[in-house]
């Protein structure tokens, strides 16, 4: 029996990345599971990914930043499965790098938007279907940006920062409801977002890292897994950070070659 079997999991931002891996590993412990995105290809691709590994999957479109979309998301859920035990706010954009007084404000509110609000619309929906089952588990993507400032992302590391404070309140308002809600906090990891790192001014993970690699987006899945099943079933409110030692200081000096 897989850790999630009989589950049902919504995942935002599931046609890449993060949340494409942990659709995928999900599937394979046993969940049910809803692919959203705001993109369809990508969306329709994990659903292949997911069914072609003998899992069961649909795919629904969805942007996290409208309330009538994440209405839509939830009760494409419902309709189809019956039922709703895992949401994973995954979605989110980084931006381009822009200093603060150079940020145009639709740039600033449009990464508050899809991060911050994305989160909070995706559990104000989805909080009600779980105190009527009798509990659930949330989780959230937040990111090692909330914890420590990168210059040219203000917006990203603001909106990141929000999720981290937005988990611990959601947890502690509904811990007595049998709903755990954690956040990750993942540090540099390979998938098309990082792609987009500016080459000019990347944020100096490879350094910064102790491990001194990017993680995979399956090593932050697996730890997705770990906060949706019973494994931490005394867990809430907490942040995982999946960094590689990023945010545990400063790393060791490379040993100079001879
Ligand atoms: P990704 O770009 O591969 O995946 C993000 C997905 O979110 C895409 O499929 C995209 O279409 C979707 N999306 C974007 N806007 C959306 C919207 N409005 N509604 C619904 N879906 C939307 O990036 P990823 O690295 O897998 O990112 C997943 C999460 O991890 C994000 O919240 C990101 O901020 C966070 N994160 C990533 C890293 C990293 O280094 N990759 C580090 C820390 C945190």
């Amino acid at each position: 029996m897989g850790k999630l079997s009989g589950k049902v999991a919504l995942i935002t931002g599931a046609g890449s990345g993060i949340g494409r891996a942990t659709a995928v590993l999900f599937s394979r412990e046993g969940a049910r599971i809803v692919v959203s995105d705001v993109v369809p290809q990508g969306g329709h691709e994990t659903v292949d990914m997911v069914k072609k590994a003998g899992g069961q999957a649909v795919f629904v479109e969805s942007d996290v930043s409208r309330w009538a979309d994440v209405q839509k998301m939830v009760a494409a859920t419902l309709d189809t499965y019956g039922q709703l035990d895992i949401l994973y706010n995954n979605a989110g954009i980084m931006g381009k790098y822009i200093m603060t007084a150079d940020t145009p404000e639709e740039v600033w509110d449009r990464i508050i938007a899809i991060n911050l609000k994305g989160v909070f619309l995706g559990s104000k929906c989805v909080i009600p279907v779980m105190l009527r089952q009798g509990g659930g588990v949330i989780i959230n993507t937040a990111s090692t940006a909330g914890m420590i400032g990168l210059p040219g992302l203000p917006a990203y590391c603001a909106s990141k920062a929000a999720v981290i404070q937005l988990t611990k309140t959601m947890a502690l308002e509904y811990a007595d409801k049998n709903i755990r809600i954690n956040c990750i906090c993942p540090g540099g990891i390979t998938t098309p977002m990082a792609a987009g790192y500016d080459a000019d001014n990347p944020p100096p993970f490879k350094q910064s890292q102790a491990m001194r690699r990017f993680g995979q987006p399956e090593e932050v899945a697996k730890v997705a897994l770990y906060l949706a099943s019973d494994d931490s079933s005394f867990v809430t409110g907490t942040s995982a950070v999946v960094d590689g030692g990023w945010t545990a200081g400063i790393p060791k000096a490379k040993p100079k070659k001879e």
